[in-house]
């Protein structure tokens, strides 16, 4: 009888915030208020992904540039690399003497026919994944030399390119510009997929 003299007692009737918090007489709402907070405490502390995104997010953030110039355009990536451009700056400065230990291949330079396989044996001994970057206009298409007879009209003829990057040359800043493009890439590999 008590409980239902509070059941029916004005005081405790609904508002229009909902029920008073000095009875208990909605079991619903008080279930849906706690299962609220717990989803907004799990939304909190718990995030759901794949170990792709993770794995990704880690390579997008760290890649390991191969050591590896073949004309005018190298002179500004390791320009990219130095104190003055500051490429450490991205994660991106690690560059590896070996193809080994690189996921990262940028050709610097114009191709040449007779350095064109040696280029792609080095992209061959990289682990996988492996990206490409065509840096200036002669590894994009061949450049001023594009027609002649000694040099391959772009990098993309014999080797997967991710990011083109034109330019005679680029600056360091547009380097930047290709690897930060390049993390978006990694980072969303369904974009690229589409855009390929
Ligand atoms: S794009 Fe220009 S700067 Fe770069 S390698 Fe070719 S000629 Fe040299």
């Amino acid at each position: 009888m008590e409980v239902d003299k509070v059941r029916f007692d004005e005081k405790n009737m609904p508002t229009e915030e909902g029920w008073s918090p000095s009875t208990r007489i909605s079991p619903v709402t008080d279930y849906l208020r706690n299962e609220q907070k717990t989803e907004d405490e799990l939304n909190r502390s718990v995030i759901l992904t794949s170990l792709d995104k993770v794995l990704n997010q880690g390579r997008s953030r760290s890649f390991w540039p191969m050591t590896c110039g073949l004309a005018c355009c190298a002179i500004e990536m390791m320009a990219a690399g130095g104190a003055r451009f500051d490429l450490a700056r991205f994660g991106y400065e690690v560059f590896r003497p070996s193809p080994r230990h690189s996921d990262l291949l940028i050709i610097a330079g114009t191709i040449t026919k007779k350095m064109a396989p040696l280029l792609k044996r080095v992209y061959e001994e990289m682990p996988e994944p492996k990206y490409v970057i065509a840096m200036g206009n002669c590894a994009v298409s061949g450049g001023p030399f594009a027609g002649s007879y000694s040099v391959v009209n772009g990098g993309d003829l014999f080797l997967p390119v991710d990011v083109y990057l034109p330019g005679c040359p680029p600056r360091p800043e547009a380097l930047f510009d290709a690897c930060l493009k390049l993390k978006d890439r990694v980072n969303k590999p369904e974009i690229a997929d589409v855009e390929r």
